[in-house]
């Protein structure tokens, strides 16, 4: 079978790897890391440095497909790699891992994020917080995950200290939504154009961090899941995406407010393994592969997924004792708080 190179070696390149060898494909991993948890269920592991555009080039040379699964790759190695079977294409990577252009180019498809203000210096900050108001969030433009690289901003004098916090680096300032709930889109396009969503997951954060995820969501997500998965398609058709494409929406009072998006498969579609017929990470490998993609409908009357971070993961073995819960763990080695070490998948049918 063919072999797919894999830019990463997060659990999200785990989790590729096991779909794609359930069909039959291999994979190789590239990660600067000695041992990405990756890596374990990989052919080969390359290791290297993301900017490392010769060393890319060559890791390139040995597979037949090109895929990542870490949106801070820098985007010029990425582009330089297009000669190469390269999905998605790096022009989709480099829009999602700046929030301002991700947000110019939702707004400019027919999109609405929250309010927001381009923030290079603290003067800049402070007028744009006259404009939009408090409470506000104050985001990098770049490298932000699982709520890093943020700022929460609830009164003018909070200017200053938040600048201070992100580490004065170009950034936005974004409105607060008083969202009821959040919820996001999980989209695939495959290389002739096809695409198929799955149901809109409605998600809960704690400390900025996923930790929970439903299908189907709540109420105002049924209302608001149609809009936001007509914005996913445009978005995607638009770039000409293949594979999986991921858009965070929050559930606001006058329709879905956009929030982000991930070029990549999400950790609120893991619940799509065993809770819908073709999981995330299957018809990713299916799309870039050029292979017909799978059913995205949901395999039981409800799904839920719950993060294991840090010690959660610590007691595994009770899910192991509970009937018709799915427990994944990454082989991550140590449980630092925060780090996402597996997830829990409970399917029910009622
Ligand atoms: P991810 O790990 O999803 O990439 P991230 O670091 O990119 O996270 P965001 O998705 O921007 O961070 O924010 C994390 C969470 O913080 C959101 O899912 C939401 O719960 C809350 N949040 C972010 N922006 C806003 C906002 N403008 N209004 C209200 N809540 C927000
Ligand atoms: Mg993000
Ligand atoms: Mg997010």
């Amino acid at each position: 079978g063919s072999i797919i190179g894999i830019i990463g070696g997060g659990q999200l390149g785990r989790m590729l790897a096991i779909a794609a060898a359930q069909i039959g494909y291999r994979c190789h991993i590239y990660a600067p890391e000695d041992t990405p948890c990756a890596a374990d269920v990989a052919l080969r592991h390359v290791r290297g440095d993301y900017a490392d555009i010769d060393a890319l080039t060559a890791f390139a040379r040995n597979v037949d497909v090109l895929t990542y699964e870490f949106e801070n790759i820098p985007a010029d190695p990425l582009h330089a790699l297009a000669a190469f079977d390269l999905h998605p294409n790096a022009t989709a990577l480099e829009l999602a891992q700046d929030r301002l252009s991700e947000k110019d180019y939702i707004l400019g498809h027919g999109g609405r994020p929250a309010d927001y203000r381009a923030i290079s210096t603290l003067a800049d900050l402070e007028t744009a917080l006259a404009e939009i108001g408090t409470p506000a969030i104050l985001k990098t433009r770049r490298f932000g995950y699982d709520g890093k690289g943020q700022a929460r901003i609830g009164d003018s004098d909070g200017a200053a200290a938040a600048w201070a916090k992100i580490g004065e680096q170009p950034a936005v300032l974004e409105a607060f939504v008083p969202f009821g709930m959040e919820f996001s889109i999980l989209l695939v396009r495959g290389r002739d154009g096809e695409i198929r969503l799955w149901d809109a997951p409605e998600n809960r954060h704690e400390h900025g961090i996923l930790a929970h995820s439903r299908v189907p969501g709540g109420g105002i997500i049924a209302e608001q899941k149609a809009a936001a998965g007509d914005l996913a398609r445009t978005v995607a058709e638009a770039l000409d995406y293949v594979g999986l494409l991921t858009f965070e929406f929050f559930a606001g009072a006058d329709g879905p407010v956009f929030n982000e998006m991930a070029p990549r498969v999400h950790n609120s579609g893991h619940w799509t393994i065993e809770g819908a017929f073709t999981s995330q990470f299957e018809n990713h490998i299916r799309a870039i592969c050029g292979l017909p993609l799978g059913d995205t409908n949901l395999a039981a009357s409800r799904v839920e997924m719950d993060n294991l971070i840090g010690a959660e993961a610590e007691d595994w073995m009770r899910w192991l004792k509970t009937d018709r819960a799915h427990l994944h763990l990454y082989g991550k080695g140590e449980a630092r708080p925060g780090r996402k070490m597996g997830h829990v998948t409970r399917l029910y049918f009622d």
